[in-house]
């Protein structure tokens, strides 16, 4: 089936709320999700000056892990994720491809000094992943802050939005660029 969605979570990676991830990014995408655990030698992407790992090359790792006739597949991991010209990624996907990979490290409200707080870190996943993987579907960034497409900076800018898809952002979904181009 190739629309189906694979959540792969990486190592010992396997948080309680991964059934309402999966429910939820099921509902928001309207595709089949299944969870998985997934091991990855993460050593290898990891930039000891930096003491961060590289989402590029990890989402790499991802489309080598994909599985026969699986549509697309998330990697979802606890460790802090970069591209080299940013300080830090929540996640990085392929436009339009099968691959995506999110971190939840700096989704923790402790990360920053606040209290724990599960169904906040859940929310911001939610979002996390369905924006990863609006991307893997070919979507771009989108104007509207309540979009789940709208680019996120800071943590406040994933509260900001909404889990699921604007309108116009679903119209895309539903006739993809691809489609209105070359015709006549
Ligand atoms: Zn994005
Ligand atoms: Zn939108």
């Amino acid at each position: 089936m190739t629309d189906e969605i694979l959540l792969a979570f990486l190592n010992d990676f396997r948080p309680s709320w991964s059934e309402d991830l999966r429910r939820r990014v099921g509902a928001a995408t309207d595709r089949f999700v299944r969870v998985d655990s997934l091991r990855v030698d993460l050593q290898r992407f990891h930039a000891p000056e930096r003491e961060q790992y590289h989402a590029t090359l990890l989402l790499a790792e991802m489309l080598r892990h994909r599985p026969a006739g699986a549509g697309h597949i998330v990697g979802i991991t606890e460790v802090d994720l970069f591209i080299p010209v940013l300080t830090f990624v929540f996640g990085q996907a392929q436009l339009g491809g099968p691959g995506a990979v999110v971190s939840v490290m700096r989704l923790h409200a402790d990360y920053y000094g606040l209290p724990a707080n599960e169904s906040l870190l859940l929310d911001r996943a939610v979002k996390e992943v369905v924006h990863e993987l609006g991307h893997g579907f070919g979507l771009v960034h989108c104007p509207d802050y309540s979009c789940v497409m709208s680019s996120s900076t800071y943590v406040e800018d994933v509260d900001l939005k909404a889990e699921r898809y604007c309108p116009d952002c679903l119209d895309l979904l539903a006739n993809p660029p691809e489609s209105r181009v070359n015709v006549v």
